[in-house]
């Protein structure tokens, strides 16, 4: 039976966390949250009756939309709480202890601002997630977005990068942080500040992670980790680049700060 991309993830997950016992916690929460986040998707998938067509994820979250959403919140606070590191429980409690005009408001203002702003909004987004991966892949790719380093869709920076196979070589891609977008992007760029001077540009391995590269930008000190799938095709990239934060710890001692957190926050 071929496997959602959902159920990838989390078997990467299991398989990570017995590789890398530092990434067990953060990992085991992700599995929570992937289990939720690949449950509230199927339910979404099947319209309302009175919904209205042409949602989309350029546009704010409609009323319908937001009611249907702010329903399924509660059970994803309720989860965190549970399963979660102390700081997003102890949020998680605090706004479980808020109503429901609370919780659409915060929705609505995180579906549409563009930049995360501390971990609140992480918790709307991880949440808001899979709708966004949802109705971006029923819309279609306007390809001459694709030169920026934002992502074509949502317009949020990418989370992380990818090497894929290519002809001899490996090509770049970027994925966004948000609705998880795939879109090329040149190599030798920084998606921070298009800096293109390769002098500039240090890559960072590490022996522990090394299908994992640490691309920094010396202009604008900013980092990505790019996942090397010609090196280790069993990668599932958001959740290795989650399980690899180790690499975040030594690129942020080294004054890099990162491009995008991921949606736990990291
Ligand atoms: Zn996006």
């Amino acid at each position: 039976m071929k496997r959602s991309p959902w159920q990838r993830r989390i078997d990467r997950a299991h398989e990570l966390i017995s590789q890398y016992a530092f990434a067990a916690e953060i990992l085991g929460f992700y599995i929570h949250v992937a289990r939720f986040q690949g449950e509230l998707q199927r339910k979404l998938r099947s319209p309302l009756p009175q919904e209205s067509p042409g949602s989309s994820i350029h546009e704010e979250l409609t009323p319908n939309e937001l009611s249907r959403l702010t329903s399924e919140f509660e059970s994803f606070l309720t989860l965190v709480e549970a399963h979660g590191p102390k700081t997003l429980a102890d949020l998680s409690r605090q706004l479980s202890a808020r109503d429901q005009d609370f919780w659409a408001e915060l929705l609505k203002q995180n579906w549409s601002a563009h930049a995360p702003s501390g971990p609140q909004s992480f918790l709307a987004l991880a949440f808001l997630q899979p709708y966004a991966e949802l109705l971006r892949s029923q819309e279609v790719l306007r390809s001459e977005f694709q030169r920026y380093a934002v992502c074509p869709f949502c317009n949020r920076k990418p989370g992380l990068g990818v090497l894929r196979q290519m002809g001899d070589g490996a090509a770049r891609s970027l994925i966004c942080s948000f609705c998880l977008a795939e879109w090329e992007f040149r190599r030798i760029v920084c998606p921070g500040c298009g800096e293109e001077n390769d002098q500039k540009l240090a890559v960072f391995t590490a022996e522990d992670f090394n299908y994992i590269r640490v691309e920094c930008c010396d202009t604008c000190k900013t980092y990505l980790k790019t996942i090397d799938l010609t090196k280790n095709g069993r990668a599932e990239p958001v959740v290795d680049e989650l399980a690899s934060a180790p690499l975040d710890l030594w690129a942020q001692d080294r004054g890099y700060a990162k491009l995008q957190n991921n949606l736990l926050g990291m």
